[in-house]
């Protein structure tokens, strides 16, 4: 082997080494930015809250929804479009997640408006006055 084919060979293999450190790199702050739907066009007052709550509870929490347009689908269903779309409301994944869904309910029941109980997540919101509706299958 010449001597600059052998430079060559390191040199690509430090690219190589390079470029999956960079793929790591991507991959691990993609998990720890992954809680879900992000709260961005939420309020100020129910971003507090939740990183209140996290506080709390000692763990993250997995958004599966939070602001909705009111020409997103399920918005677009209601009469009036609802707290999601106001930006005052998240679902909250949990039973097979970090959190029980119960742990989750128990907290939120003083420090939230409006409670949705589901079987995979809960849905939390600040409407301004308390509401409680349970839709869980598995009670
Ligand atoms: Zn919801």
């Amino acid at each position: 082997m010449s001597k600059m084919s052998h430079m060559s060979k390191q040199f690509q293999s430090g690219r190589y080494g390079l470029c999956l450190v960079v793929v790591l790199c991507l991959l691990l702050s993609s998990l720890a930015l992954s809680h879900g739907k992000d709260l961005g066009s939420t309020t100020l007052e129910l971003r507090e809250k939740l990183s209140q709550a996290q506080k709390d509870l000692g763990t993250a929490l997995y958004y599966t929804s939070a602001y909705r347009p009111p020409t997103h689908p399920i918005e677009a269903l209601k009469p009036q479009p609802g707290t999601h779309a106001r930006g005052v409301a998240v679902d909250i994944a949990c039973n097979g997640t970090f959190i029980s869904c119960d742990t989750i309910y128990t907290y939120a029941k003083t420090r939230f408006d409006g409670i949705g109980r589901y079987d995979t997540h809960i849905h939390l919101d600040l409407r301004g006055y308390p509401a409680r509706w349970d839709k869980r299958k598995r009670k």
